[in-house]
């Protein structure tokens, strides 16, 4: 990622100075022909500033005598600029050399940016000559979101090696223990239940790791089917009946009949899956979870409810993220991986659709995911081919 960054900027540094390197050599040509040399180190090169507004990053150049020539607007946002100073030390201490030995140089200053909070921000600096004129050219690019997404793969990873060296372990344990017991059929059977509990914990959390990667980032879909979301709803409620009846929980549903979506109903099914598993998980025995189907103009919406424990108002932003569990403990206990509402999150994206939550602690939750609804003659790329191969 830094590598990427600084080639990027290696390669805007490249661009600049050799527009400047150009049109410096075309001025000085003109001079020859002219007028006597100019003092151009006080002025920017025609097209520069061009480039530079071009430029995402601040950037700052300064004439012989470090005062700033032009700065962008990120640049004095930042403070790195004020009037025509460039006011952190260490950047002009940097300019100075770059100017008397040429050399291109590189560094991560912080910067105690007052706009953003008190911690400092922190830059990928690179500093250049400038066409050899005594201009210099500072580039800084802000850090601080580079660092965000490389802190949330770090954890990302540590909580993935976490999920995976759980039931890993516990079942290193269980086979030692068993091998102990192994005159004890009573506790062989015991244990080698508690087995099979940690290797399909295991195996739910790879299938959820495997369809979060094949899912998020993806593009929305190009060449969705039409579903009959009623399909949806009962293969999605049929994968749960089973605990439901366990807690004598009453699955009811309404108002799916006739209506068609456009996407891919696998994955229609996983998030909706996805929805009721947790609607069933986090209620209690004898509660009742409903699933309504209903279309507006634009949508269609498909709401799962439940009389269950409810999510605290505090979690309720940070749930869709990876991982997040209200209260891990019970997630573990009902087999949950964490990962399924970030999956349902994604799967919703795919679609051009959302998932959005309600949910009072105590009283329960509705999650709805909502789609667009297709315009009444758009058809499916299948469709299309079925109709021309129907008329030739
Ligand atoms: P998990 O596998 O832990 O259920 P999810 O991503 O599906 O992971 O859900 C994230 C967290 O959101 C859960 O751990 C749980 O705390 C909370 N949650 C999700 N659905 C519900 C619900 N219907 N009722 C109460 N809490 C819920």
């Amino acid at each position: 990622m830094q590598g990427e960054l600084l080639s990027a900027i290696a390669g805007l540094v490249g661009l600049v100075t050799g527009v400047a390197a150009g049109l410096a050599f075309r001025f000085s040509e003109r001079g020859r022909n002219t007028t006597p040399a100019s003092p151009a180190q006080s002025e920017l090169p025609a097209g520069v500033a061009e480039v530079l507004a071009a430029l995402p990053s601040s950037a700052v150049v300064l004439d012989s005598a470090d005062r700033v020539l032009r700065a962008s607007s990120a640049a004095r946002a930042y403070g790195i600029v004020r009037g025509s100073e460039l006011v952190i030390g260490d950047l002009l201490a940097l300019a100075r050399q770059v100017r008397r030995d040429g050399v291109i140089r590189e560094t991560e200053i912080e910067v105690a940016v007052r706009k953003f909070g008190p911690d400092a921000t922190s830059f990928a600096v690179r500093v250049a000559p400038l066409g050899g004129t005594g201009l210099v050219l500072v580039l800084a690019e802000d850090q601080t979101e580079r660092r965000r997404v490389e802190a949330v793969r770090r954890d990302f990873v540590a909580n993935i090696s976490h999920e995976l060296k759980t039931p890993i372990g516990a079942l290193s344990l269980l086979a030692e223990t068993i091998t102990d017991a192994s005159d004890d059929p009573e506790a062989v059977r015991r244990f080698t239940g508690r087995m099979q509990q940690e290797t399909s914990r295991l195996t739910s959390v790879i299938q959820d790791l495997i369809t979060l990667s094949r899912i998020q980032g993806a593009e929305p879909m190009a060449d969705p089917e039409r579903i009959d979301v009623e399909t949806v709803v009962e293969e999605a409620l049929d994968a749960v009946r089973t605990t439901a009846d366990t807690k004598e929980i009453e699955l009811v549903t309404s108002g799916a009949e006739g209506i068609v979506a456009l996407g891919d109903e696998g994955l229609l099914v996983t998030a909706l899956r996805n929805l009721v598993a947790n609607a069933v998980a986090y209620s209690p025995e004898r509660t009742r979870v409903s699933v309504m189907a209903q279309t507006t103009d634009t949508e269609i919406e498909i709401s799962v409810a439940d009389q269950g424990i409810g999510i605290p108002a505090q979690d309720l932003e940070r749930i869709f993220e990876r991982f997040y569990r209200v209260d891990a403990a019970r997630s573990r206990a009902t087999g949950g991986t964490g990962l399924g509402l970030a999956i349902v999150k994604h799967i919703m994206t795919h679609h051009r659709g959302e998932v959005t939550v309600w949910s009072k602690e105590g009283s329960g939750s509705t999650f709805t995911l909502r789609l667009p609804r297709p315009e009444p003659r758009e058809q499916t790329h299948s469709e299309d081919t079925t109709e021309r191969e129907a008329a030739q």
